[in-house]
């Protein structure tokens, strides 16, 4: 399907506010579609616990642990006991709704996908360069996030993101404009950024690697600062853009969107549109801003 943009008029009356700071993944949501971050964000819908998004958690604490070690003890039986730590650890805090059997298969095959790619005793990591936070003020812009891992690399760094499943080409531009900002961030205090690296712990597992010349610095910081033109002018109208397109079919607000005009729905934001969005498995309700993180994850984790 080709995007279509339908402008939308919102009830605010119960908008917790939209965020100071933009987060590379916040930034990829409000370009995907703006109406589907006005759910996310200023009303506090969130993607509900499930299997994926706890195992992409579990793998990327994993590795973490495991790259902190000397690199001689970066080994297959380290990172199983790491594993097995840490996901005995998880167990407790479960959600109901996760389903083990798929966590503990997407996490196994994650970890699999991990040493077939690479020899983790060869890897050479900057100093505090594992879950790296950065931030910045770009085009006087906010923005800040969490790098999973920075490593040396020809003529200086590598910004590398894991992701927990097979490459899906409906979400690599969003994937590597993340990376670009998180690149951005990292030249605005002073690191020389080589190149970008996705790294897909899926099966099949590959990673692939782009350079960063200028202009992709300048692209990545012209994203930014016309989602923060858009976001302000749909905040002080009320009317927010829905874009309709391919991914439309995993947004778990669909059946509320009136982008969709086969069917008349409430008005967004309205008590009946809230009512409805409670019984949608996929969601929940943040229970505050202060217990928000950057939560909302992947385009690929979170439609
Ligand atoms: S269904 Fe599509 S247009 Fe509607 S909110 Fe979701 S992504 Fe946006």
């Amino acid at each position: 399907m080709a995007d279509e943009a339908i402008e939308v008029v919102v009830d605010d009356s119960r908008s917790t506010g939209l965020p100071a700071v933009w987060s590379p993944s916040s930034v990829n949501d409000f370009i995907k579609c703006p109406l589907a971050y006005w759910w996310k964000y200023a009303q506090g819908w969130r993607t509900a616990p499930n299997a994926v998004l706890t195992a992409g958690t579990l793998v990327h604490g994993v590795l973490e642990a495991l790259l902190l070690l000397d690199p001689a003890d970066r080994t297959v039986d380290a990172a199983r006991s790491i594993y097995a730590v840490q996901a005995a650890e998880l167990e407790p805090d479960l959600d109901a709704r996760i389903d083990r059997e798929q966590l503990r298969e997407r996490a196994g095959t994650a970890m699999r996908s991990y040493f077939e790619l690479e020899d983790p005793t060869a890897v050479d990591v900057v100093p505090d360069g594992l879950e790296r936070k950065v931030s910045a003020t770009i085009g006087g812009v906010d923005i800040a996030g969490t790098v999973d891992r920075i490593e040396f690399a020809v003529g200086g760094v590598r910004v590398l993101d894991y992701k927990t499943g097979a490459a899906k080409p409906q979400y690599a531009a969003a994937y590597w404009r993340q990376l670009l900002l998180y690149a951005q961030m990292l030249a605005d205090e002073g690191t020389d950024v080589a190149d970008i690296a996705l790294m897909y712990l899926g099966d099949p597992a590959r990673v692939l690697v782009r350079p960063v010349p200028p202009a992709a610095h300048a692209r990545a910081a012209g994203d930014l600062g016309t989602a923060q033109v858009q976001r302000t002018a749909y905040d002080e109208s009320a009317r927010w853009e829905a874009r309709r397109g391919a991914l439309c079919g995993h947004c778990p607000f669909r059946s509320v969107c009136p982008a969709y005009t086969d069917r008349k729905v409430p008005v967004p934001g309205s008590s009946d549109s809230h009512r409805r969005l409670e019984s949608v498995r996929e969601l929940v309700l943040r229970p505050s801003r202060q217990a928000d993180r950057d939560m909302v994850g992947d385009p690929e984790e979170v439609p």
